[in-house]
């Protein structure tokens, strides 16, 4: 969990620190943090995760009346602010290895030499 994709070392995260991504592997230099703003998109996926695993299995309770709408709010509260500050590690990683799912060549680790002079390999 929360691994380097090239190398495979537990070095995403800044040792001691729980939410410092660091900027490229201490192992293999591969860089983690490609560009700035990479990582927005781990925030949607966060958000989007929060949204249908949290929030609305809770509307779903609430509106069905199986809970009141005080601990809806409560319970709804509560999983927006907790749930994305647990799972945000994984959310970035996840994030990470959608990336490299999409353009596997990108990794040092996939490298091979270019078909054409041409070929842009976009690192
Ligand atoms: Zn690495």
């Amino acid at each position: 969990m929360n691994r380097c994709p090239n190398c495979g070392g537990s070095t995403l995260f800044k040792k001691g620190t729980l939410f410092q991504v660091n900027k490229a592997c201490p192992a293999c230099g591969l860089k983690i943090e490609r560009d700035d703003g990479f990582f927005i998109g781990s925030m949607s996926l966060n958000y989007g995760v929060t949204l249908v695993f949290i929030l609305t299995p809770i509307m779903i309770l609430a509106y069905k009346g199986v809970i009141g709408t005080t601990a809806a709010t409560i319970l709804a509260g509560a999983g927006a602010l907790g749930f994305p500050m647990l799972f945000y590690r994984s959310s970035r990683s996840w994030w990470l290895m959608q990336y490299y799912l999409f353009f596997p060549l990108h990794l040092p680790a996939n490298a091979r030499a270019p078909l054409a002079e041409s070929e842009d390999d976009n690192t």
